[in-house]
């Protein structure tokens, strides 16, 4: 049996990083960036007013109130997009708008509301002093040419979207989606359009599967299950793997008279990485790689419903993750304070489920779910994170600084 960070750093070493493609811009969200992104010009690309208003120079405004404004002539007009080209001289104004280069000569801008034009909009009074720089950003000040503004290994979001615009990546380098295919086993399992017989269930987990992989970036194939049965499942695996980067499967990893995953693996000649991990749920988790017809990673993952999410985020999804080439593949861990007491285990380490608030010292809690064990999913729905209860702790008391984990979704 081998450590969580053992059965981690594995998954890490054995996931080959994906070729990398083009994706427009328009569909890169949530992908991994495979280059640096580098700003083609200054941001902003010239002096920019950030008021409407009327440019000036600082020192001709000097001491100016209300009831002693500086008048200056208004010499021309600046718009976002349409800049004035001449030069401001001592004695001048130019009305300006936000967005807009400042002219040449002007050193400040003073906002529309503390000025007044007067002789038709050839005169305009300013009635409060500018200092020099005021409502100006300089050129370069936000980003400086040639910076490196997005990294490699980073996933982008929404706003990184707007970078990407800004510096001209209609194209940007990431890296191909993993291609996974989930497959569930059990002979107990019916599809969810049917109402389960005598003895059976209604197989949920190649969903929740699904969904997770889809938030790790992965293009999905949900299969039908395999029921427990040794040539079967030979069969399907090697279907499988012909056309996935990873294959997920569901069951059939205990010590059961009918827990088949490991010695279909065996027989079609698995390189075996790892098949127990010191954790709780998910001890009999199974890590693989299958070399013919490809190399397919494989997860055999037990199937209490609440294992199957607890170890696909552990492991499946960092797998991913790491393919796509991310920088931090794994889950995060963070600090919380336990909100109630929880129980440990004495040989492995426990994720128990939890919901996260802050309370009103601003502190983190984890609230632990009152829940039935590991097959409890609907208890397990309502989970945002996991509280980790490290080995040998038998119990920890509210109050307790733990680790906690966050779910994807
Ligand atoms: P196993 O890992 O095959 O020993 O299954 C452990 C438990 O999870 C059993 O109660 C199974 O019926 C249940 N189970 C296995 N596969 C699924 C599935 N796809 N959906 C829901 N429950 C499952
Ligand atoms: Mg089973």
């Amino acid at each position: 049996m081998i450590s969580v960070a053992e059965a981690i750093r594995i998954v890490r070493r054995e996931s080959e990083l994906l070729p990398v493609e083009p994706v427009g811009i328009s569909e890169c969200m949530g992908r991994v960036l495979a280059c640096d992104v580098v700003a083609d010009s200054d941001l902003p690309p010239f002096n920019r007013a950030q008021m409407d208003g009327y440019a000036v120079r600082a020192a001709d405004t000097e001491n100016a109130t209300g009831d002693a404004p500086a008048r200056l002539r208004v010499v021309g007009e600046a718009a976002a997009g349409r800049g004035w080209r001449g030069r401001l001289q001592s004695g001048e104004a130019v009305r300006i708008m936000t967005g807009a280069p400042v002219p040449d000569g002007a050193d400040s801008v003073q906002r529309v509301e503390v000025t007044s034009e007067r002789e038709g909009g050839a005169i305009v009074h300013i009635e409060r002093g500018t200092k020099p720089g005021q409502f100006i950003v300089e050129r370069g000040s936000e980003v400086a040419a040639g910076t490196v503004v997005l990294r490699a290994g980073e996933t982008i979001n929404a706003a990184m979207t707007a970078a990407l615009a800004a510096f001209g990546y209609a194209q940007i380098e990431v890296s191909r989606r993993p291609r996974v295919v989930v497959l569930a086993t059990g002979t107990e399992l019916v599809a969810v359009g049917e109402r389960p017989g005598a003895d059976q269930i209604r197989d949920s987990n190649s969903y929740s599967l699904s969904a997770y992989a889809t938030l790790a970036g992965a293009v999905v194939e949900r299969l039908p299950f395999a029921g427990d049965d040794p040539g079967q499942l030979v069969e399907l695996i090697s279907i499988c793997a012909e056309r996935a980067d990873l294959l997920v499967l569901s069951g059939g990893v205990s010590m059961g008279v009918y827990d088949f995953t490991k010695p279909a693996l065996n027989q079609l000649g698995a390189e075996m990485f790892f098949e127990r991990v010191a954790l709780r749920p998910g001890k009999p988790t199974v890590f693989a790689r299958l070399v013919a017809p490809r190399r397919t990673l494989v997860f055999g993952l037990p199937g209490n419903p609440v294992s199957v999410s607890v170890t696909f985020n552990l492991f499946a999804r960092t797998a991913l993750l790491a393919m796509q080439g991310a920088h931090d593949p794994a889950l995060v861990e963070e600090r919380a304070v336990l909100g109630h007491p929880v129980k440990g285990a004495l040989e492995r380490m426990s994720y128990l489920p939890t919901r996260l608030f802050t309370d009103d010292d601003g502190r983190l809690i984890a609230e632990p779910l009152k829940w039935g064990g590991s097959s409890d999913f609907v208890a397990f729905a309502r989970a945002t994170a996991l509280i980790i209860v490290p080995e040998g702790v038998a119990a920890l008391e509210a109050g307790a600084r733990v680790h906690i984990v966050r779910l994807p979704g």
